[in-house]
């Protein structure tokens, strides 16, 4: 249902960076609100890759993306922050230190400032041109995604893409379905040099068959129930892979949708920021996490979780103009006890 919130800071985007920009203005007692267009909270993590461990999060020398997530809801759970999922932030208005937003669902928020966490913005796989996808998509026929590994148990998989995610998943893959075709257009692969290995490795030993240079030309099946997927090479020689899914991995479409109307400058799908607050051009609207760009940026978590701290620092005295901030270290504050 449609609400009207009054808060001190809304945060769009409930990606890793969104998360942890709660708890930072949590532990400044700044109010938040978490706004996502996904139905559940995680962004990246969890939409593609719940499953994959992350090696680079400092202190977890492995933690899965789902798991990433789940530790960072435990964090924020102390400070309560209302989360309005399914819906897309579609407007903003007014100034620093009063903005007006407005979801695609009727809901008003009102904010002293605002915190972009939106990742690479309107969230989206980039499809292949096929006819009758959506049928095949709606049943599962094709997926963009691996959310469990375990669906693919004793599936015959026709797997369509060049780079990290293809032959990741290829690979990871190959243990629990019974048959891999790997589709690519070119003959090379782009990806990491041990993937690559281990690529040729798997092939050698038939547990993926490389059907190399074929682009997708068509889904077979009755009814959105995919039989096979018919793969052709440009010079027009064609065959069809007898198969239950076909998991595309062309890359994530990357579109800001309505944030380009806001006025903000931007480069590309990315909006610049003053790397010590993290504000945009807009004064008052800060951004974090991979939409964020400055010299040096590294669209990487732990550079998220940085910028949250920084966004939320450079936000206190917009929400409190007349009082210092007295920093502390949350080893001496500690966290309200969990409700
Ligand atoms: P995202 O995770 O992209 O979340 C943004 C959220 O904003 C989304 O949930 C989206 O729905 C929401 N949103 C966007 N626009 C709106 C709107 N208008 N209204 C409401 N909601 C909106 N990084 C690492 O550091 N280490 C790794 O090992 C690593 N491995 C990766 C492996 C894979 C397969 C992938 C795909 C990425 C990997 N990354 C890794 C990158 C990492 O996931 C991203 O850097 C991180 O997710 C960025 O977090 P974010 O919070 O900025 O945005």
């Amino acid at each position: 249902s449609a609400d009207t919130i009054q808060t001190d800071v809304v945060i769009i985007g409930a990606g890793p960076t969104g998360l942890f920009a709660a708890f930072q203005c949590g532990m400044l007692k700044l109010r938040c609100v978490l706004v996502d267009a996904l139905d559940e909270i995680g962004g990246q993590c969890a939409a593609l890759y719940p499953e994959k461990p992350i090696y680079d999060i400092p202190a977890c020398p492995a933690i899965e993306g789902g798991q990433l997530i789940e530790q960072l809801d435990a964090q924020i759970r102390p400070f309560d922050v209302p989360r309005l999922l399914g819906r897309r932030v579609t407007t903003l208005s007014g100034h620093r230190g009063d903005f007006t937003l407005g979801t695609d669902k009727g809901d008003t928020l009102k904010a002293r400032a605002v915190i972009l966490a939106v990742g690479a913005g309107a969230f989206g796989p980039n499809r292949p041109p096929l006819d009758d996808l959506a049928a095949y998509e709606a049943t599962g026929g094709v997926q963009y995604y691996v959310r469990r590994r375990a669906d693919f148990t004793d599936k015959a998989l026709v797997i369509a893409g060049g780079g990290d995610s293809a032959l990741d998943w290829a690979l990871s893959l190959r243990d629990v379905a019974k048959k891999i075709y790997l589709v690519h257009r070119r003959d090379k692969f782009r990806a990491a040099p041990e993937s690559l290995s281990q690529l040729e490795e798997a092939v050698a030993r038939g547990e993926i068959e490389k059907i190399v240079p074929y682009q997708l030309k068509a889904l077979h099946g009755e009814g959105g129930q995919l039989s096979g997927v018919e793969v052709a090479t440009l010079a027009g020689e064609s065959r069809v892979l007898e198969a239950d899914h076909l998991l595309a991995f062309f890359g994530l479409a990357t579109d800001l949708g309505p944030l380009a109307q806001w006025g903000m400058d931007q480069i590309r799908s990315t909006v610049p920021v003053t790397p010590s607050t993290c504000e945009t051009s807009l004064p008052g609207v800060f951004a974090i996490g991979d939409v964020a760009t400055y010299p040096g940026k590294l669209k990487l978590i732990l550079q998220g979780f940085s910028e949250a701290a920084m966004a939320a620092h450079a936000i206190y005295p917009i929400v409190n103009p007349e009082q210092a901030l007295h920093f502390e270290y949350s080893t001496s504050q500690g966290v309200p006890s969990s409700k």
